[in-house]
């Protein structure tokens, strides 16, 4: 059976953009009669509370969405364990003591932001106690050199080669927790997920990912990365999650409305009428879908599609 996920993080309240992500994300499986899962991606353990990720709950349910299953992210640790483990055993792991400071002044920029990692500590052993010396380093995994080719159903070119580009990824972080990289990899092979339909600010960690995955032995799904709502946030454009929060929103939309308004913007609506996602169902086709992002402004009473 096909399995789709949406999995946000829950480190602050919904907005537009994850209402947008969630929803495409709730219509490609529901169409397809797949089982859908919320995974709340609660790893932070400064960032994501136990509250952020009821309040998650809550704003996806008034928004009309819902799933087969809920899962949260930090309720799988054994499981975390169990694949640095592997990984270990296999001598894909080394410590990292770089500072940011450091990794800035030797890493080459990311397209789309961020220093790559240079790889200063890559020839450094994992120590025996690496278990335990969770706050002496982070943990990164030594990643071969190589273009990965991977299919996005969108048509979009994922290949890459995530050594070049970003450089071996960090897998457990300085706090314990593990990194999303793995962790993605790891829990979506243990919901059996098929379908991974999320934004396309990811596109370019889904090379890491493969990696990830061929190197644990999972199976991997297909993939589809959709378009984002920029949002303009003091003249600068950020990925919709800097400014206006589903809190505000209820204000001054009927759930609706909202959903109206986003199907709207994603080409799956001639005008913004208020309509259930349910009702969205029906003739639902990613040939539909727009597909170049699109910007959109919080004017403090509606959001505006800014005219290009
Ligand atoms: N938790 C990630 C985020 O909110 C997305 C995970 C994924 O869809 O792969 O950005
Ligand atoms: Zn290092």
């Amino acid at each position: 059976m096909e399995v789709g996920r949406f999995a946000p993080t829950t480190s602050g309240p919904a907005h537009p953009g994850t209402l947008l992500a969630a929803l495409l994300a709730w219509l490609d499986a529901r169409h397809r009669g797949a089982r859908f899962l919320l995974r709340l991606e609660d790893l932070d353990p400064e960032r994501t509370t136990p509250q952020r990720g009821r309040e998650m709950i809550e704003q996806l349910t008034w928004f009309g969405l819902d799933w087969d299953d809920l899962i949260w992210q930090s309720t799988a640790a054994a499981r975390h364990r169990q694949a640095l483990d592997t990984l270990a055993a296999d001598g894909h792991l080394y410590f990292c003591t770089c500072s940011r400071r450091q990794i800035r002044e030797h890493g080459r920029t990311i397209p789309g932001g961020g220093y790559r990692y240079p790889g200063t500590c890559r020839e450094r052993p994992l120590p025996i106690d690496w278990r335990e010396r969770t706050h002496d380093a982070v943990i990164r995994l030594r990643l071969e050199p190589g273009v990965e080719t991977i299919p996005d159903e969108s048509g979009l070119d994922l290949s890459l080669d995530p050594w070049h580009v970003h450089g071996d990824p960090i897998v457990r972080r300085r706090d314990g927790a593990v990194a999303y990289n793995l962790a993605v990899v790891v829990d979506d092979a243990a919901a059996d997920v098929t379908r991974v339909v999320r934004g396309r600010d990811l596109a370019s960690s889904t090379a890491t990912q493969h990696r990830i995955a061929t190197l644990l032995g999972l199976p991997e799904p297909t993939y589809r990365h959709h378009f984002l709502l920029l949002e303009d946030h003091r003249g600068k454009l950020s990925k919709s999650g800097k400014s206006v929060g589903v809190p505000e929103l209820r204000e001054r939309y009927r759930p609706v409305e909202l959903c109206g308004v986003l199907a709207c913007y994603a080409g799956l609506l001639e005008r913004p009428d208020a309509i259930e996602p349910r009702r969205l169902l029906d003739g639902f086709q990613w040939s539909r879908v727009r597909t170049d992002d699109l910007e959109i402004v919080w004017d403090g009473e509606s959001l505006q599609r800014v005219a290009s």
